[in-house]
């Protein structure tokens, strides 16, 4: 006898949405209907400079914690070398945006023509 629920698509776990309540698929990272994270953290490793030789065992982990009823959203980065961190320090979003956008390079600053002809419509 065939069990009907060994079949490959039944097998997809799918967990609802703590958001709008809609199911989601274990492997987003977002939910598809209301855009909400659906971990607690998103980990991110980023490898040193290959000019620099003496960060060459190093890497910098960003976590970013979406926050819950025991912690609030936080970004915290760590300075890894080979396999235990070296220092760290925990952001709040407010400051990891004004880390995002420090890093953000500026838009190239438009001619003067250019503005000119936008604005007289030419
Ligand atoms: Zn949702």
């Amino acid at each position: 006898m065939v069990d009907p629920g060994a079949s490959r698509a039944e097998n997809v776990r799918v967990k609802t949405c703590r958001a709008c309540g809609n199911g989601v698929e274990d492997r987003f990272r977002y939910c598809p209907w209301c855009a909400a994270p659906q971990r607690r953290k998103l980990v991110e490793f980023f490898a040193p400079h290959p000019g620099v030789e003496a960060d060459a065992q190093k890497a910098l982990r960003v976590s970013r914690y979406f926050g819950d009823d025991e912690t609030a959203p936080q970004v915290r980065f760590s300075i890894w070398s080979v396999d235990s961190a070296e220092a760290a320090v925990s952001l709040s979003p407010e400051e990891a945006e004004r880390v995002a956008a420090f890093l953000t390079p500026p838009a190239p600053r438009r001619q003067l023509i250019d503005q000119l002809r936008d604005t007289l419509r030419l």
